[in-house]
């Protein structure tokens, strides 16, 4: 019989620190799904797995990870592979260096120059990233002048137009006030939206190209001291990033769909001018030192109150300064290093359970993705232990080191491409992307993983005391009190539905478990560690950086190593898949009245939302038999299980369309995907909500069709699992 895991009553004693987990249990312990018989297996392995994990040689790990620039396709890039795959291979893991290739730019060649309206200079740059002050990072020539990952090379001079954060909505507001964009240089600020979005907004309204700089209001001097006397950004640090249209597809331009395999033939490759995932207007990121000059130049009308920055003027949104913008790009086909290290499966051999982080960074990358990767080499040592002392998976086990993400989530996109039959029955990819940059713990999920994630939590002891559970929640508590009321949804207002239990995330986009959930339909998780954290994608994201103000003593590393290394192997020994499809079906539930009211909103009322919302509610009523089922099995055969675990993965695979989302075929999940216009935050129902953003009547009523067709799919396998 599958028992109930009575939440953590059985922690041992044997580690410090551990005490506080008899506390944990009660009577309103949750259930954890999963075990049959987690008490005499379980526990133990789980207590022998947390007691691994060492502060010490992940602050270590990471030092040497960090001790050069290493972006991806470099010579020093190639080293970290090297290094991660010892470390791997150390852990007793069957361990490869699997190279893809990647249409990546290098910049040869980056200037901008701005004067005023009476030709006066006012800034020649970019300047060097500089601090004064003992960094010793900040002056080796390996680091690359900052640029724009997937921009065009360009030359081009224009008339600024400052357009706030480049949202559509700025965009309307500015043409609303008369503004034309055709052949004019948008300055953008960082903040609200990925970076490819606002060049994307831009290209639509015709610019001739765009600067996004960093306003001190939104992770400078206004949030706090600036590095190296506090964490925040210094007037020359400069974000680089990717202004790729992720949103479109990640991965390798140039092979949408499949896998860029060294040996990819040149004619199933598209021309780079096919591509379409890449922007055709030049961009540049600037630090504020090099925006302030322009920015303060702009006369014409003041920008509305709320577009105002932390600088010490009146921000207007122009005309009164030209600038030149020239950018001399190297596109070649680049090879990339993916670092793979796994561990077959005695039980269930093909039902994988996943594990990456990236490696690559824009600079030294101490945080971003350093900080995950030291957190999970760390995990990786202690699953390598358990190995030494005969533990085996039920499932096989793959830690992925993930290459290019930086430029487009590549490594891992042209992976998941390469193997997408095996990850049609994969059953979690656990992703951590920017491991540390603060004591606070963060997690996003797809639905049916969140109760799972929390329950790692209740396992893991904070650095504070207590669990990480218990911080994570009271962290939350006092955030919702200090904003005098709920704590905000990205989404579709979904607490509502799930209860008052600590809110956990949904997946956009931006790191590496796109390709799993939104293109594979793996169910995915992605952890971190926050903090104030302003130096991201600069120079500054130096080891010097993360030990002055993310984690002095590596205890937070050795946290977030804990949490990725338990969701490992606990997924890979579950008896039972632990999905909760309860809670997904109350998500929906609630995203579909929130797509009600906004289709209301937007005159759309022929929408009919009744077949969604039957369908749903049958979702719901099903999955909690389903439950029953997952936790009282009559027959716990390991033939059974593997057929109730086959239909249960079934139920994610079934919210997949063939067809995809309209103009963006790659993206086939119907419930989540990264928004046209956010980027970053996930769009849920997105078929559904994007048509009627565009108030788009037929094509909300087709989508409507495909998302009630794809959860009756998931009706019909729930219903056979209650059978
Ligand atoms: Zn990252």
């Amino acid at each position: 019989m599958i028992r109930l895991r009575p939440a953590l009553v059985f922690a041992p004693l044997l580690l410090c620190g551990f005490a506080f987990l008899s506390a944990q249990a009660g009577p309103d312990s949750p259930a954890f799904l999963g075990y049959r018989d987690f008490a005499a297996e379980q526990a133990k392995i789980d207590q022998q797995f947390l007691s691994i994990p060492d502060a010490k040689l992940a602050g270590e790990e990471l030092k040497t990870l960090t001790a050069q620039p290493h972006v991806a396709a470099t010579p020093e890039d190639y080293k970290t592979a090297e290094y991660v795959a010892s470390k791997f291979k150390e852990a007793g893991l069957e361990t490869s260096i699997v190279p893809y290739k990647a249409w990546l730019n290098m910049p040869k060649e980056v200037s901008v120059e701005a004067w005023n309206a009476d030709g006066k200079l006012l800034m020649k740059g970019p300047v060097p990233e500089h601090v004064d002050g003992n960094d010793s990072f900040q002056n080796d020539p390996r680091v690359l002048p900052a640029f724009n990952g997937s921009s065009p090379s360009g030359d081009v001079t224009g008339e600024v137009v400052y357009a706030n954060y480049c949202r559509p909505d700025d965009f309307n507001k500015l043409s609303g006030m008369g503004i034309d964009f055709r052949g004019k240089i948008v300055l953008c600020r960082y903040g609200s939206n990925f970076r490819g979005v606002k060049v994307y907004v831009a290209e639509q309204h015709g610019a001739a190209g765009v600067l996004i700089y960093s306003d001190p209001a939104d992770d400078g001097y206004y949030r706090g001291d600036m590095y190296p006397h506090g964490p925040y950004r210094p007037a020359t640090a400069v974000q680089r990033g990717s202004v790729q249209y992720l949103f479109r597809y990640p991965g390798d331009a140039l092979t949408p769909g499949f896998a860029s395999r060294p040996d990819v033939p040149a004619d199933k490759l598209l021309k780079p001018e096919q591509a379409g995932n890449m922007p055709k207007i030049p961009s540049e990121p600037l630090s504020y030192h090099d925006a302030a000059p322009i920015l303060e130049a702009l006369g014409g009308p003041d920008a509305p109150r709320e577009w105002q920055g932390a600088l010490p003027f009146t921000y207007h949104v122009g005309p009164g300064a030209k600038v030149h913008l020239v950018l001399k790009m190297d596109y070649q086909y680049r090879t990339i290093w993916d670092v793979i290290g796994s561990v077959d499966g005695t039980t269930f051999p093909d039902e994988w359970v996943i594990a990456g982080n990236h490696r690559d960074a824009w600079a030294y990358g101490a945080v971003d993705p350093n900080s995950g990767t030291a957190a999970m080499l760390e995990a990786v040592h202690g699953v390598g232990a358990l190995l030494k002392q005969g533990w085996k998976p039920r499932r096989r086990i793959v830690f992925c080191s993930w290459d290019a993400e930086e430029e487009g989530l590549i490594g891992s996109t042209e992976w998941a491409e390469d193997h997408a039959s095996q990850l049609a029955h994969a059953v979690a990819y656990f992703n951590t992307d920017v491991g540390v940059s603060g004591p606070n713990f963060e997690a996003a999920a797809v639905p049916s993983l969140k109760e799972f994630v929390r329950d790692i939590a209740k396992q893991v002891p904070s650095p504070k005391g207590g669990s990480v559970y218990d911080v994570w929640k009271r962290s939350q508590a006092e955030q919702a009190s200090r904003q005098k009321g709920p704590v905000e949804e990205h989404s579709a207002g979904t607490n509502a539905a799930i209860g008052n239990d600590v809110r956990v995330g949904d997946l956009g986009s931006g790191s590496d478990y796109t390709p799993f959930i939104q293109h594979l339909g793996v169910p995915s998780t992605d952890v971190g560690s926050g903090g104030p954290y302003g130096v991201y994608h600069s120079v500054f994201d130096n080891f010097a950086w993360f030990v002055m103000n993310a984690d002095p003593t590596f205890v937070y590393e050795q946290e977030m190593a804990r949490v990725f290394g338990l969701e490992v192997i606990n997924m890979a020994d579950a008896d039972v898949l632990p999905y909760d499809y309860v809670t997904y079906g109350k998500e929906i539930a609630a995203y579909l009245d929130a797509a009600q009211k906004k289709g209301q909103q937007a005159g759309l009322l022929g929408l009919d939302f009744a077949s969604a919302e039957q369908a749903t509610q049958r979702f719901i009523t099903l999955s909690e038999q389903v439950r029953q089922k997952q936790q009282h099995l009559d027959d716990d055969s390991t033939a059974s299980l593997a057929s109730l675990n086959i239909q249960l993965r079934q139920v994610e695979g079934d919210f997949l369309s063939a067809a995809g989302l309209p103009n963006r075929p790659w993206f086939k999940h119907t419930i989540y995907a990264p928004g046209e216009y956010t980027g970053y935050a996930a769009v849920v129902i997105p078929g559904v909500n994007e048509a009627i953003d565009a108030k788009d009547l037929s094509r909300a009523q087709e989508q409507m069709k495909v998302l009630t067709d794809a959860i009756n799919r998931a009706d019909g396998t729930l219903e056979a699992i209650a059978k």
